[in-house]
């Protein structure tokens, strides 16, 4: 049982913001801060505002009188998390930066670094919406689409650090262009970002991905359109993602779970529809929004602390 004073020092570093907190090993949380991550100015000026916003809290801990005892740090992109190296990240612009090492010097403090949206699962796994479950797909649908697998309260990693990237199945051949270079991927049609870019193209008037949530539940049919394309894809990746691992419970999570049942409901049944033998998972929104980084990232920390001294 570690003491009541222990806090980890926690950061879930975006690409346009950081969200910071000192977290108890029980979860919660003691304190939060946000910075700006101004990530134009380079990743070496943003790895010196990690360490400084990190360097901050451990102070701030002590001075409350409470220990911090770990580090964990979450970025997105491909990340080592047994190296504890950031190893590329599109909109940080990190290139195999040793994050884990460089933070684990400056605060004196095991560290431990992770990818976002793994442990955001992991958070959402062990002490949100999946608690309990065992065998969970957390699945964050933003800008991009990505998962993770959690099994038992850990999250795979994979061989290169890419495990969960779900929003590159393919599932229109013929469909739009990817960011990452191929056509039809899932994010591709079935993100926000996605779905606000099909209506504004075939609209000829802008829209993000809430108001075509909203125009198609009042009967806009081109709204409805893109809506239902959107599920269908969604549906599609969730049912290779049930085919490969056979989850109790898909935790979505991100900006488009926010649309609820205009979003689960229809998703729900197009995703019984596709399925055979598969157990249909229980499909549930995601229970600690967008707090569910950082306390992962210190869940993480923790994990790892705990391997080092058995
Ligand atoms: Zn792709």
């Amino acid at each position: 049982m570690r003491g009541r004073d222990e806090v980890v020092v926690a950061l879930d570093v975006g690409g346009t913001g950081m969200k910071c907190a000192l977290v108890r090993p029980d979860g919660t949380t003691v304190h939060t801060e946000r910075h700006a991550t101004d990530a134009q100015r380079g990743p070496d000026a943003v790895v010196d505002t990690v360490l400084d916003v990190a360097d901050g809290l451990a102070g701030k801990a002590r001075a409350a009188g409470l220990t911090p005892v770990a580090c964990g740090i979450a970025v997105p992109g491909v990340v080592d998390e047994a190296r504890g190296v950031a190893v590329w990240s599109a909109n940080v612009g990190f290139r195999d930066v040793p994050l884990g090492d460089l933070a684990a010097t400056r605060l004196d403090l095991p560290a431990a670094l992770g990818h976002d949206v793994r442990v955001g699962g992991l958070a959402e796994a062990r002490l949100g919406a999946g608690r309990d479950a065992g065998h969970v797909l957390f699945v964050a649908i933003g800008t991009g689409i990505a998962a993770a697998h959690v099994v038992d309260g850990s999250a795979a990693v994979g061989a290169h650090g890419a495990a969960g990237e779900i929003g590159h199945i393919l599932v229109r051949p013929d469909g739009p262009p990817c960011g990452c270079g191929r056509a039809g991927c899932l994010e591709a049609v079935a993100s926000a970002s996605a779905i606000g870019r099909r209506y504004t193209e075939l609209a000829g008037t802008p829209a993000t991905a809430a108001e075509v949530a909203d125009r198609a539940a009042t009967g806009d049919r081109l709204a409805e359109r893109v809506w239902r394309e959107a599920v269908e894809a969604l549906a599609d990746g969730l049912a290779t993602g049930q085919a490969l691992y056979d989850v109790a419970t898909v935790v979505l999570g991100g900006g488009l779970a926010q649309a609820g049942p205009r979003l689960f409901d229809p998703l729900r049944k197009a995703l019984r529809e596709r399925l055979t033998f598969h157990r249909e998972p229980r499909l549930l929104a995601a229970a600690l929004g967008d707090e569910a980084g950082c306390l992962g990232a210190a869940l993480l920390a923790l994990d790892t602390l705990a391997k080092e001294s058995r």
